[in-house]
Parts: structure tokens; sequence; C-alpha cells
């Protein structure tokens, strides 16, 4: 099959109707996908057990390693049915909130959050569809009511989502629903799991215990869509796998003209700290229905790259576009260009004290020699997949090319920058090894006579230390 020899940054693609059957996502492998992103928000677990074994029938067939991220949709609070679907409002009206299911019209309204009397507070805001929307509470009775103020908009309609950007709300990160899909997804040969609303560390660490339990390998995506996340960002990123930058709801959440700091110095701080990072939503959005992105769209996937984001997602534009190849291949030709001239500087991010001190040092210098000596390639063996993320955080301008005995961990590296990953099993001597995985990259013409590479690894072998080798090889 001719794949997309993809660049650096990765495509995480969203599957929904218009593209979760076995040949549009075949299509859009061949377009340069690299991870698929199942929507928990919607489709029952039979669409996704389908569309996951589709996935890893591909990788089977084609010999790759295409990742599976499952999205859990996290306490997203919506309106309840609205009748005739349309209720017009202006600004001075007051509405009312009830937490009892309801046919919502001007005197009750329906909210999916039972806490929602006693945790809001007179004066905040309450944001709907989109923000499109904007009340103000007037009052609670602390029980079942909330009175609120139209300052903004014009019509309400069914199940419409509803932000609380200024109330701290009781809910857990993970709910019932969250709970019974994730039961589902830890059967599941599924490489990434997004927290969605996450807010502390915490609700990380209790994800990460849950996921332990069941000895499942998923590592875990926050999606930074909450203020108080943006607060808290250097813990969550700490106790994560990967950050999402969730710009849907963020763009909601705090106000939209901070989007782009809160965006880049996300992206600056993931880095640093060796934790791929996505941005997400609204990158090609009108493609949603045209066949072309709009310059503004471009622009903003360019400029994602160019600040060393690892992936960028699409949601609407693959999940239920008219055009889903499409999009593909336009974002991939934009990364083409931007990627040009990317220079993401990275300084060293070994911390003297850590565990882990020696083998970043390792990664770090990997990166630098092959700067140095020009090499066509950096070539890790890892059991962890610790040296692939941590030689990806210094941007190396070669390609980097991760092996592993780990199936399960290659498709996981598939979302990180740069990463093209490979299966190998046998281990026999350091010098074997090394003979081994460059003629496997020889035969597929990833490297030829000559080219320089820098192989890092693990001596002895049979150890299994921490990365602590690095050896320049040139290719003959
Ligand atoms: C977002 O809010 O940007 C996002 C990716 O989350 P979801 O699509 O689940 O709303």
């Amino acid at each position: 099959m001719n794949i997309v020899d993809h660049q650096s940054t990765k495509i995480v693609a969203t599957v929904g109707p218009a593209s979760s059957s076995y040949e549009n996502l075949l299509e859009l492998v061949k377009a340069g996908v690299d991870v698929f992103r199942l929507n928990f928000s919607h489709g029952s677990h039979e669409d996704h057990l389908q569309v996951i074994n589709r996935v890893t029938y591909i990788n089977e067939k084609y010999n790759l390693h295409i990742g599976v991220l499952a999205d859990l949709q996290g306490p997203k609070l919506r309106v309840g049915i609205i009748k005739d679907n349309k209720l017009e409002i202006k600004p001075g009206d007051v509405l009312t909130f009830v937490n009892e299911e309801c046919e919502g019209t001007m005197e009750r309204i329906y909210m999916s959050y039972q806490q929602f009397p006693k945790d809001v507070k007179a004066g905040e805001k309450v944001l709907v569809d989109d923000g499109k929307v904007v009340l103000e509470v007037v009052s609670t009775n602390e029980i079942d009511e909330v009175k609120l103020k139209v300052l903004h908009g014009s019509e309400l309609s069914s199940r419409k989502g509803v932000n609380l950007p200024q109330t701290k709300i009781s809910l857990p990160s993970l709910t019932e629903k969250d709970l019974r899909d994730l039961k589902f997804i830890l059967t599941q040969p599924v490489h990434w799991i997004a927290l969605s609303f996450v807010r502390t560390a915490a609700e990380v660490k209790e994800l990460r215990r849950r996921i332990d339990e069941a000895g499942h390998p998923a590592k875990i995506i926050s999606k930074i869509e909450k203020p108080e996340a943006v607060q808290n960002i250097k813990k969550i990123i700490k106790a994560s796998n990967a950050v999402m930058v969730a710009r849907g709801d963020l763009g909601i959440e705090v106000p939209i003209e901070r989007l782009p700091i809160i965006q880049k110095e996300i992206i600056r701080l993931c880095i640093q700290r060796a934790r791929p990072v996505i941005v997400a939503t609204q990158m090609m959005d009108s493609m949603i229905t045209n066949p072309s992105p709009t310059r503004a769209e471009v622009t903003d996937v360019a400029n994602a790259v160019l600040d060393g984001a690892d992936a960028v997602m699409l949601s609407g534009e693959t999940s239920v576009g008219k055009h889903p190849v499409r999009v593909v291949e336009a974002m991939n030709r934009i990364i083409d260009e931007a990627e040009r001239i990317i220079d993401v500087q990275y300084k060293p991010n070994a911390a003297k004290k850590s565990r882990t001190f020696l083998s970043d040092v390792i990664c770090f210098n990997a990166a630098k020699t092959a700067e140095e000596i020009e090499a066509k390639a950096i070539v890790g063996v890892t059991s962890s997949g610790y040296t692939a993320f941590k030689v990806s955080s210094h941007r190396p301008k070669c390609k980097i090319n991760i092996f592993s005995d780990k199936q399960h961990m290659l498709s996981t590296l598939n979302l990180v920058w740069g990463v093209r990953c490979f299966y190998y099993d046998k281990f026999t001597t350091t010098d074997d090894t090394i003979q081994d995985l460059m003629e496997i990259l020889k035969a597929k013409g990833a490297v030829q006579l000559g080219d320089r590479l820098v192989n890092t690894g693990s001596m002895p072998l049979h150890k299994r230390y921490r990365t602590n080798m690095l050896k320049i090889t040139i290719v003959d």
C-alpha cells in the first residue's frame, strides 16, 4: 500500500458516520492519519468495537501501527429537551433551571447537573450553546432551582452544551457513563484514553489507578478545557502521558482572546516535559462542508506545527464532514510545508535528581549528535517507550526510528512527534541488534549506503536497563 511518508507532526482523526467503514478508514490511513479518535460522547459500544476491529485489521494486514484514542465524555453539561426545539429569548428575560427532567419552556428548563443549585452562586455566568447564549445567575434555592437572567442570545434549542467557567463544579471527572465506557474500553486494544474536563492532577491519577487495576497498558491524555486545568497545568502535565489543548470547550471557558497564548504555553510546557501535545478543534472546520480550507485555518494548522505540537486533530471534519479524505490530504500538505522551516529549539531537560537522569542525558545527546553529524535517523530500542518520548521531545532534525517487541507500545508511539515504529523481538547481542535494525531500515528504503545513524540502546542487552548507550553507525 502506498502510505504517505508521514511528516513529523501527526494527524489524529475523529471517527464518525463519515469515516467508520473499513474502506473509509483505510483511505484515511493512506491519506496520512496516524491515530483514530473514538468520541464516546457519540455512538454505541458496538459502533466503537467495529472501528477498533477494523483498525486492528488494517494494522495487521499492512504491517502498520495506527493508534486508537478513546475519548471519554466527562462531565459535559447540557440543557434538556426544549418544547418544539426552540425557545425564543431576549436580554432581560429570567429563566429557571431545574434538576428534574421536563420539557423546557420559559418557566422551567432541565439541566443535567443535580448539584447545580448547590454549587452555583449569584452573579456567576452560565454559557449555553458554545457561548451563543450568556446567562447570569440571579438566585438559587440551593436545592432544585436556579433563576438566571439572559444577558445575551436570542434562542435556546434542545440538548445544547452548558459551560460554567466561574463555578466550582463538584461533579467527578469520571461520570457514571464514563465508568461504563471505561469498563468497555479496558477490554479493547486502545492505546490512549482521553479524560475530559480535567481540573486537577488527582483526577488523572484516579483514572491511572483504574487503568492499572485492569492491567491495561493504555496511556492517558488530559484534555485541557477548564480554567482550573490551566491553573494546575504543570501538575496535570506531570501526572499525564499526553495533553490535548481542547479548544472547543476551552475557548468558551476562558476569554477567547487568551486561547492562542494558552495553546502556545501548553505546547512549550509539554515539550519541555516530554509529554506529547495535541492541538484540537476547528482546525479545518469549514471543510466539514467546503472542499478546501480557509486562509485562517491553513495558518492555524501551520502555526501549531511551527510551535512544535506533536499532533493536530480533526473532529467534525472527519466524523461527519463531506470530505474526510480531502481534509487529511490538505492537512498533510500544510504540515509538510510548515515543517520545512520548523525550528523548535529545546534545551537539555535532564533533571540531575531524577531516576532517569542518565538515560535522559543519552536521549538529549542522541538528538544533539544527530544534528552535528547530519544523521539520517536516530535508531532507538524501547520497551517502556521512554526513549521515544524523550528523544522526540528534543525535536531532532532527522527521523526517529523506534524498535520494540511490544506491539501495543508501537501503536501508542504513533502519536509522538517524528517517531516511526517497527516491530523487533530478537535480542541476541548489541552488535547483532544494531546490524539487524540497519538491515530492516535498508530493506524499507528508510536508509541508504553511507547514511549516518545514531543508535541508542541498553547494554548489556539481557539486563534490560534503561537506555545507557549512544553509538554512531554508518550504513554499509
Ligand atoms: C474540545 O472541546 O475541543 C474537544 C476536543 O472536546 P469534545 O470534542 O469532546 O467536546
